[in-house]
């Protein structure tokens, strides 16, 4: 599946919010957010139009696209879902993204950041229920088992990421096993589980217009 290739911190700088895609440097003083804090380009540092009710909307779902690391066509197709689903649709769009495979290995700390993640699952270094799987957007359910390969129990990556993952900011609804490098999705998560600073309502209601 195709992937947004381009700079990183320019996404941040254009939604004028940390979205934390590059992991220990989001945290540290060579974030560009701490010195530009601005959209990029040459006008970036000047043009402050009000935005519409439409460009609010349009801004809010870019921030969650990006935030996930998801093309468009993706992103919409997850909408699509979470309108099947029964429920606030804004709310199972969040779930349904929480649930990739690739959003759950950052989550438990076997990654620095959501695009380390993919990049981790698609070279096969995770097996879901003892099987190995190599697609990011694989959707977990409660009960599936998120462990490290054998092989790639020594991956410096992999255990430096897991230095880092402070005590406390596991979610409740996955478990860790550090001793084992395995995780376990507990229950599917509800909206104040999800720390993700976005209004989703707002998506909702740009798509259906
Ligand atoms: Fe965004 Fe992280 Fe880059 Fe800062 S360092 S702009 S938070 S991706």
């Amino acid at each position: 599946m195709a992937r947004y290739t381009g700079p990183v911190c320019k996404l941040c700088r254009r939604e004028e919010k940390k979205l934390f895609l590059k992991g220990a440097k989001c945290f540290s003083p060579k974030c560009p957010l701490e010195k530009r804090q601005f959209p990029p380009g040459q006008h970036g540092r000047t043009r402050r139009t009000k935005l519409s009710e439409y460009g609010v909307q349009l801004r809010e779902k870019q921030k969650l696209r990006r935030i996930y690391g998801l093309l468009e066509r993706q992103f919409r197709s997850y909408y699509e879902k979470a309108l099947r689903i029964k429920g606030v649709t804004g709310e199972n769009l969040l779930r349904l993204l929480e649930r990739r495979l690739d959003n759950v290995v950052y989550r438990l700390g076997f990654a620095p950041s959501r695009n380390a993640a993919r990049q981790l699952v698609r070279h096969r270094h995770f097996m879901v229920n003892n099987r190995p799987v190599d697609i990011p957007s694989f959707s977990l359910r409660p009960g599936d088992v998120i462990k490290v390969r054998e092989k790639s129990r020594k991956m410096e990556l992999i255990h430096a990421s897991m230095r880092k993952m402070k005590e406390g900011r596991l979610l409740p609804w996955l478990e860790l096993d550090k001793a084992n490098m395995a995780g376990t999705v507990l229950e599917i998560p509800g909206r104040a589980d999800i720390p993700i600073e976005a209004n989703e309502n707002l998506v909702v209601e740009l798509y259906s217009k």
